[in-house]
């Protein structure tokens, strides 16, 4: 059955609507792309699936629980414990090393330091990172960098992966490589991918294309 489902779902900002009436859902281990031009909704959508935006109206299950019935504190218990995020830009803290920052999800869950960082430059050394473990991140690349807050996305191990343009900032090489290491470990791992992206080759990483137009989400599934 499907891990993540959002029903009729309505959201208006002021006067703009942002989504109309969108429906979504995804299966364990699906990589699913939310394509759409500028200003139609999905991040809004992304925001609202992961419980960081209350809808207007509509529902949003995840594992037969009804997200918009939870209290802040069991929300943010499952975008801590079972929801992973990855967005475009400035996502790691320049302070900590690479390899801190991708430990720091499980030492807010409360892991001790040494296993932490073991975890880490595990995850670091299946995104290909693990030889920037020790440099903050301005000393890395855009494609290191980014390929870093994907292990640390990944290094709780979440059931959901949120990625808003997780290549929107890297030339189409860089961006094909960590999607490329993104898909492989979240198909590894069944995590669920939602992917936002308005670039076509960034989609063909997916298993499936929803398009949000207008603040309606189409599933394109036997289309492509
Ligand atoms: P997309 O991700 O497809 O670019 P968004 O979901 O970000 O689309 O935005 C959908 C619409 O909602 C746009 O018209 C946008 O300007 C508006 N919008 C999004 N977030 C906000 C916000 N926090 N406040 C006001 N308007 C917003
Ligand atoms: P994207 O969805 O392309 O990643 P953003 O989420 O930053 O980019 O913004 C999407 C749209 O929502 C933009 O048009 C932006 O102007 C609008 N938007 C985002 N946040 C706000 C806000 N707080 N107030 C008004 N508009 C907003």
């Amino acid at each position: 059955g499907s891990l993540l489902i959002a029903t009729s779902l309505n959201k208006t900002y002021g006067h703009t609507p942002a989504l109309d009436g969108a429906d979504f859902s995804i299966h364990p281990g699906e990589v699913v792309a939310v394509m759409g031009p500028s200003g139609s909704g999905k991040s809004t959508l992304l925001h609202c699936l992961a419980g960081i935006v209350r809808p207007d109206s509509g529902t949003v299950q995840y594992n037969g629980r009804e997200l918009t019935a939870m209290s802040d504190s069991e929300r943010s218990g499952l975008r801590r414990g079972e929801f992973g995020f990855v967005f475009q830009f400035g996502q790691l803290v320049p302070e900590l090393s690479c390899v801190e920052n991708v430990a720091l999800p499980l030492r807010l869950n409360g892991a001790k330091r040494k296993e932490a960082e073991a975890r880490a430059e595990s995850w670091m050394e299946r995104l290909e990172v693990a030889d920037v473990a020790h440099k903050r991140p301005g000393e890395v690349s855009g494609g290191q960098g980014q390929r870093v807050a994907v292990a640390r996305s990944l290094v709780t191990s979440p059931r959901v992966l949120f990625a808003d343009e997780p290549t929107g900032a890297l030339d189409s090489l860089n961006g094909e490589r960590v999607m490329e290491l993104l898909t492989e470990a979240a198909r590894e791992s069944r995590t669920a991918v939602v992917l936002v992206t308005h670039e076509a080759r960034v989609a063909a990483y997916s298993d499936r294309e929803v398009v949000v137009r207008d603040g309606k989400a189409r599933d394109m599934a036997g289309v492509r």
